[in-house]
């Protein structure tokens, strides 16, 4: 298991008598460990795409100069690496917010239904280009939360959805009422025809930045924080996050929103 750090202090006192103080510091080492891990990774994965940018630019500015040809397709791939650095500082600021705003609970009535048709008509484009077809079931019903917020998991969710399941599934978005050792909530759930996620990989998705296969995130635009936002929106919402997954099957990612 995880090796405990303390901290000690030694004081002699008077007589040859010696005061040890243990402090268990395990977890404050710990939330160091991720933070240093969190800066590398971010390190990490701007320096990917300004490698790139800065090597196209060398090549725009000498061998490309006067070919017309290869300036345009360099180009491209350049405007699709700033495309990728955008939507990780995106996701980096989306993150933070959330993050600062954990301890206040939103309130405003939310009625999911009516999210879930805004949410999956704004992902019909994509789920075109799959030939995928997405489909919504359950009564309307209302939670106290933040609308754009709910938004976000939810588009978060049916993206990856169409993302990694497979071209011409049915996703299943759907509503169902859950009674609750704290009460009454709603289970909101999206469902996959994909092939699913072998089981050692579930407990780590939420962490930012873990993918099952990183060239197929980064491929799909992925920036890996995607599910990281999605937790820490769910648990402002005192709400929590369930995936269940059987590989060859697909996938089900179901949220869990309390009623009051
Ligand atoms: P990404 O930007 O890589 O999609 P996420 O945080 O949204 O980041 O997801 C993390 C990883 O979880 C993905 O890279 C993918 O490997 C896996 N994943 C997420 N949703 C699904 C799904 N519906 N089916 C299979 N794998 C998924």
């Amino acid at each position: 298991g995880q090796e405990e750090v303390f901290q000690v202090t030694v004081s002699s006192l008077r007589d040859g008598l010696v005061l040890c103080i243990f402090r268990d510091v395990t977890e404050e080492e710990k939330a160091g460990e991720m933070r240093r891990d969190f800066v590398a990774n971010v390190s990490h994965e701007l320096r990917t795409p300004l490698t790139a940018l800065m090597g196209f630019i060398e090549t725009l500015k000498h061998a490309a100069r006067d070919d017309p040809k290869a300036r345009e397709v360099f180009l491209g791939i350049m405007e699709a690496e700033a495309g990728r650095m955008n939507r990780l500082v995106r996701d980096l600021l989306h993150l933070s917010r959330v993050e600062a705003e954990e301890r206040v609970r939103p309130r405003e009535p939310v009625e999911l239904r009516g999210l879930l048709e805004g949410v999956i008509s704004s992902l019909r484009g994509m789920a075109e280009r799959e030939g995928d077809r997405v489909e919504l079931t359950g009564d309307p019903v209302t939670v106290p939360g933040d609308w754009d917020q709910l938004v976000q998991v939810f588009t978060n969710l049916v993206e990856n959805a169409l993302k990694y399941g497979a071209a011409g599934q049915v996703v299943r978005v759907s509503l169902t009422p859950e009674e609750t050792v704290r009460g009454p909530a709603v289970r909101v759930e999206v469902a996959d025809e994909g092939e699913g996620i072998d089981p050692v990989h579930i407990p780590r998705l939420t962490e930012r930045f873990y993918r099952v296969d990183t060239h197929r995130s980064r491929e799909m635009g992925g920036t890996g924080l995607g599910l990281a936002i999605v937790k820490h929106i769910v648990s402002r919402h005192r709400g929590w996050l369930r995936i269940e997954s059987e590989k060859g099957r697909g996938s089900r990612f179901q949220v869990v929103l309390p009623l009051g």
